[in-house]
């Protein structure tokens, strides 16, 4: 095989296998380079849903959704799959909370339609949902959810239709950057190529360290659950929304779900958790989670409060602000890196992977990513 590249990509997640396509389809010769296998369930983007939305609290990345909506669209008519599913999203909070009110600001500067409703019009629309009285819902009806793993398998497949080169079970153990090029030694060879793209999720930290770049980045544990309900049908896409609960401070985290989805059961899980190594073998589930959420849902799904099928872990990579990495290396312009997590990177990632091509090509993109930039770690000089 040609030892020599246009781009080398590290990582197959949602971002590196989004990177990949975007580069091949547009004529580059990639290399694609994963450690594991493709879709495997280590990192943060196997499984079978990921929520998609317009609604977050910083405008940015309503401007972000609107790209990313068509893009998945247009995934899904070339790989002939249906990878997104509308659903509809609602937000819910007491009234008041801060997070809650940016949201509606957000998608209102971004003039993207929305309501709000009281708990008895909450519940009147969704009756899944039993709101305390002094609480309210937003609704936003472009909502949906991603068939995750689908999503990964089509863009790596796509990328490879479009003349990429996966190597999968090939993990990159050093990298050197020479002026105007870049070479990553691998368990299968040593590779080259003028544009390098890094997109290792929760290994980024130790990869960066071989580019000499350090960015506070901390993996951490999650999990996602799913669970029985009374009544099947009425949590499936169609009958119950995604949504987010405001609700930080009563369960540790903000509790978000999704409806059930080909059959997984209600998926909920908590937007946050602890440090974790993802080196680490161990993957239990956090009994003490499930126990969370349960009583999260018999306060405001009671429905949907039935037994715990099945738990998973996935990991976050998350930023002191929450906001994505996605940008060159301060030193070296022919390296783009990307922590695109945080816990909400997936529904962008086709628009991710066009930004890191545009990014390692030609230095810019038509984005806005100021939000996203590395420098912001960096201490003023
Ligand atoms: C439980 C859970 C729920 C989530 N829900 C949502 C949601 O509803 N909506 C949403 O938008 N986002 C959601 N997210 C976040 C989203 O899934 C992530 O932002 C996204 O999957 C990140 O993709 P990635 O490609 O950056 O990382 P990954 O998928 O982890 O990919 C990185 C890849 O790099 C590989 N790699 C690392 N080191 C090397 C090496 N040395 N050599 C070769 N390969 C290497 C890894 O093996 C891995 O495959 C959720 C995440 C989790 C865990």
């Amino acid at each position: 095989m040609d030892s020599s590249f246009d781009v080398i990509i590290i990582g197959a997640g949602a971002v590196g296998s989004a990177a990949a396509y975007q580069a091949a389809k547009v004529g580059h010769k990639v290399l694609l380079l994963e450690q594991f296998e493709i879709d495997h369930q280590r990192g943060s983007s196997y499984g079978a849903s990921r929520i998609i939305r317009y609604a977050y609290s910083h405008p940015d990345y309503v401007a972000l959704a609107k790209a990313a909506f068509p893009a998945w669209r247009a995934l899904g008519e070339e790989s002939g799959e249906a990878l997104m599913v509308a659903t509809g999203g609602v937000d819910f909070s007491s009234r008041g909370a801060a997070s809650f009110e940016q949201v509606a600001t957000s998608l209102s500067a971004e003039g993207i339609g929305y309501e709000i409703w009281n708990a008895d019009e909450a519940r009147r629309h969704f009756p899944q949902f039993q709101l305390d009285e002094d609480m309210q819902m937003l609704y936003q009806a472009d909502a949906g959810v991603l068939r995750a793993s689908r999503c990964v398998q089509a863009q790596a497949r796509l990328a490879r239709q479009h003349g990429a080169v996966l190597l999968d079970n090939t993990a990159v153990t050093g990298i050197s950057l020479q002026r105007d090029s870049a070479a990553v030694e691998t368990s299968q060879g040593r590779f080259s190529a003028a544009k390098l793209i890094m997109a290792a999720g929760a290994w980024m930290p130790k990869l960066l360290a071989m580019v000499n770049l350090s960015l506070p980045l901390t993996p951490v544990k999650c999990q996602e659950n799913y669970f029985e309900t009374g009544d099947p049908a009425a949590y499936e896409p169609g009958w119950f929304p995604s949504f987010i609960a405001h609700l930080p401070e009563a369960y540790g985290f903000m509790p978000y779900g999704l409806p059930s989805l080909d059959g997984s059961g209600l998926k909920v899980g908590l937007h946050g958790g602890l440090p974790f190594d993802p080196e680490t073998p161990e993957r239990q589930p956090d009994a003490g989670v499930v126990e969370t959420i349960g009583a999260f849902l018999n306060r405001y799904l009671p429905g949907g409060s039935g037994r715990n099928v099945f738990s998973r872990v996935c990991l976050y990579t998350m930023t002191p602000d929450e906001h994505f990495v996605l940008d060159l290396h301060p030193q070296h312009r022919q390296v783009a890196i990307a922590s695109c997590c945080s816990g909400h990177g997936f529904k962008f990632s086709p628009i991710l992977g066009k930004i890191l091509c545009d990014l390692a090509f030609t230095g810019t993109t038509d984005h806005n990513i100021s939000l996203f930039s590395a420098a912001r770690f960096s201490p003023p000089q």
